[in-house]
């Protein structure tokens, strides 16, 4: 018998975390059997496919039950080139060259991957595509170009890229940054429950994984749990000194983030500067890394903040940064231009911050 989900769960996801045989798991897993501390009340507080997500829904067959439905695919991403090549038949072009980054399972069978789109969509797109080719107008509804992995796979579908690394957790399930990962694949995807999921679990593997702190913080925070959100972002800046995953451009941009975030939800400087963590929190740990510990003096009154733009608050995100231990260099410019952006991650949020700053 089938049951119905709004939001399907994969099996192996539960059995990976909960380390329990993939048999011992239903086909289409409840969500209450989904694991997390915070999972269950960020499914309650905050709808799946939430802001994060572009709405485009489109009517898609599940090949595995023949049932028809609407999924939200996210954004949805046309490889132009491939798109191109006119001597593949028209269908085939279409298995080439989308993709879309909604995470979605059928609703009656759970299976996923195994999706047929309708003429409909197929002509909205060709329509869509060829609009941009002609015109080279930015289209709306499609985004030119590719998503891969981080070890640089393609799929066509969340799932199918869900699939990919789970099955690499399978094999090794410590590695706190697949979870990081797959993480950052969830909630792409419109699916902030999972997402929590991966976060905790990368978090539980590694304590130091900057970046799934930062993600968690900021789901918790949109799920109105304050509290649990800046104890995460706290984190944030006790990893930073150590994480070696980012460029120190997006390192810097990712604590400034958090800085403002958690000036935002603490309510003023001065509670900030009583909640941020100080030297003896960090030293120990730099430590036994050996790294000289006057790299680690906090000094928080010294410093000259500013909260009118994105970047006054640099001098306070570099003293959580490890400036001299790798990379010494007599002028700290020369490792920090005044770069206008790094990527189009930071520049969204720079844009966002420099928005709320205005209207302070
Ligand atoms: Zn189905």
């Amino acid at each position: 018998m089938t049951t119905y989900r709004k939001d399907g769960i994969n099996p192996l996801l539960i059995s990976i975390i909960t380390k329990k045989d993939l048999s011992e798991i239903p086909q289409s897993p409840p969500p209450p059997m989904l694991p997390g501390v915070y999972v269950r009340q960020v499914r309650k507080n905050l709808s799946n496919t939430g802001e994060s997500v572009p709405e485009r829904k489109h009517e898609l067959t599940c090949t595995a039950c023949g049932k028809r439905g609407q999924y939200n695919l996210g954004t949805i991403v046309v490889d132009m080139e491939k798109f191109l090549k006119r001597n593949d038949s028209f269908d085939s072009v279409w298995n080439k060259a989308f993709q879309c980054t909604g995470y979605f399972r059928c609703r009656h069978c759970n299976s996923a991957g195994n999706w047929q789109l309708s003429k409909q969509t197929l002509l909205f797109l060709n329509i869509t595509v060829m609009t941009h080719a002609m015109t080279g107008m930015k289209q709306d509804e499609v985004v030119i170009g590719k998503t891969g992995t981080y070890d640089g796979k393609t799929f066509r579908w969340a799932s199918e890229a869900e699939e990919h690394h789970l099955r690499k957790l399978n094999e090794d399930p410590d590695n706190a940054w697949i979870w990081n990962r797959l993480g950052n694949l969830y909630l792409n995807g419109g699916r902030p429950d999972l997402a929590v999921a991966a976060f905790e679990e990368s978090i539980k593997h590694d304590p130091g994984q900057m970046e799934s702190h930062f993600s968690l913080g900021q789901i918790l925070l949109k799920a109105g749990l304050k509290e649990a959100a800046a104890s995460h972002l706290r984190r944030v800046l006790i990893t930073a000194y150590k994480y070696d995953r980012l460029k120190r451009s997006d390192l810097r941009d990712m604590l400034t983030e958090t800085l403002f975030t958690l000036l935002d939800i603490l309510e003023g400087m001065t509670n900030l500067v009583e909640f941020l963590p100080k030297a003896d929190e960090i030293l120990p740990d730099c430590l036994e890394s050996g790294a000289p510990d006057k790299t680690v003096t906090l000094n928080f009154r010294e410093i000259d903040i500013r909260l009118d733009k994105f970047e006054g608050m640099y001098p306070l995100a570099e003293l959580y940064m490890n400036l001299n231990y790798k990379k010494p260099a007599s002028d700290v410019k020369s490792i920090y231009p005044q770069q206008q952006n790094s990527g189009r991650f930071t520049q969204k949020k720079k844009k966002k911050a420099k928005k709320k700053r205005k209207k302070r």
